[in-house]
């Protein structure tokens, strides 16, 4: 089984081709990322309307790159799965309209994909893991725990009730003035500290697996005024140990609560994806959370923790094998819960 996937949810145009082989293992056969960090650098983010004009720009070339990389037509592929959302509404339209359009040539079957299955499913190509999973998305943009029972079957067991880690550790590093993205920044900061500052540990006292990170970088900032005030600027021993001091706060609510979501019920394994997941002080807390609780520890490829097209052509084929397909009436959802089920909009799976 041949899928060819395309992602515009965010600011990475992506196509690539997978295959599903017998007994299920995956392979990639081509990982196209056209990145438009460039045009945003100005704006400090993602702009929307430029991203959604990028993406419609450069989508065809992507699937031309993908499939040529493949050494593949069209022709050879089984189905075209596309991110149908959550995402930038403008960004998944580009894609959904894309993909629509080859299907509609083609005649290939067309299946939407959630963003978030995609991520989610991504241990399954890449470790060939069992349902049911415990999964930690930990990104930019999200922070959830999920138990992934199938291809088209998740509980959200618990979330940021505020910002996601990424964001934090990026608006951390903005206050302590250090490069963007701020996550790689903080944690070389950090290597240097020698008495890293005790910061809070946000909703750990409560019960369940919700967390909240947006407290942390009010702290931070407090601590930075007052060196500021104190020192008259931010020495750099100083900024090590608050930058320390921040990520083991991020490190043991992320423990904490993964010890809590392992508990509450057997899975086979324990997996991260997203850019936090890049972080060496958080991974190897985390690979420790796992060992305690016996189950074996997961971290995908870091290209493939972050956003990419092979995990939506995965999430195609899991989704195709399963008998899910969409037709031309496939909408894009700029919101789009996973518990609430991976089809993309109601009477539109056959
Ligand atoms: P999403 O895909 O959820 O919409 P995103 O595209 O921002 O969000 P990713 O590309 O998965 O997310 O990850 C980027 C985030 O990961 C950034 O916030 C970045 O600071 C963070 N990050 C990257 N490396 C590290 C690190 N070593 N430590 C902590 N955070 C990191
Ligand atoms: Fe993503």
């Amino acid at each position: 089984l041949t899928v060819l996937g395309l992602e515009s949810s965010c600011d990475d145009t992506a196509a690539a081709v997978v295959r599903r082989g017998a007994g299920g293992r995956g392979t990639i056969l081509s990982d196209v990322v056209l990145r438009q960090d460039a045009l945003h650098a100005a704006f400090g983010g993602v702009v929307p309307e430029i991203a959604a004009r990028a993406h419609a720009e450069k989508i065809d070339l992507a699937v031309r790159q993908a499939l040529a990389e493949a050494g593949l037509a069209l022709r050879d592929c089984d189905a075209i799965a596309v991110t149908a959302g959550p995402g930038l509404i403008g960004g998944v339209l580009a894609g959904v309209m894309c993909a629509k359009g080859l299907a509609a040539a083609s005649g290939l079957p067309l299946i939407g994909v959630n963003h978030l299955a995609g991520h989610a499913l991504t241990p399954r190509l890449t470790d060939g893991l069992a349902f049911p999973y415990l999964m930690l998305l930990v990104s930019g943009g999200h922070c959830q725990f999920l138990r992934v029972e199938g291809p088209d079957a998740f509980t959200r067991l618990g979330g940021t009730i505020d910002d996601a880690p990424g964001e934090a550790f990026d608006k951390v590093a903005r206050l302590l003035a250090l490069p963007q993205p701020g996550g790689p920044a903080v944690e070389a900061c950090a290597m240097t500290a020698e008495a890293p500052l005790r910061l809070p540990r946000p909703l750990l006292d409560r019960p369940g697996c919700d967390m909240s990170f947006s407290g942390l970088k009010t702290a931070v900032l407090r601590a930075r005024d007052a060196a500021v005030s104190n020192h008259g600027g931010l020495p750099r021993a100083v900024r090590a140990n608050i930058c320390a001091g921040f990520q083991d706060a991020v490190r043991d609510v992320l423990a904490e609560k993964s010890r809590r979501a392992l508990a509450r019920a057997p899975v086979t394994a324990f997996a991260v994806a997203g850019g936090v997941a890049a972080n060496g002080v958080l991974r190897a807390a985390l690979r420790d959370v796992a060992r305690a609780a016996g189950v074996p520890f997961v971290a995908p490829p870091l290209a493939l923790c972050t956003d990419n097209a092979a995990m939506i052509a995965w999430a195609g084929a899991e989704r195709l094998v399963l008998g899910h397909r969409d037709d031309l009436t496939l909408a894009a959802r700029p919101r789009w819960p996973l518990d609430e089920g991976a089809t993309p909009m109601l009477g539109s799976g056959k």
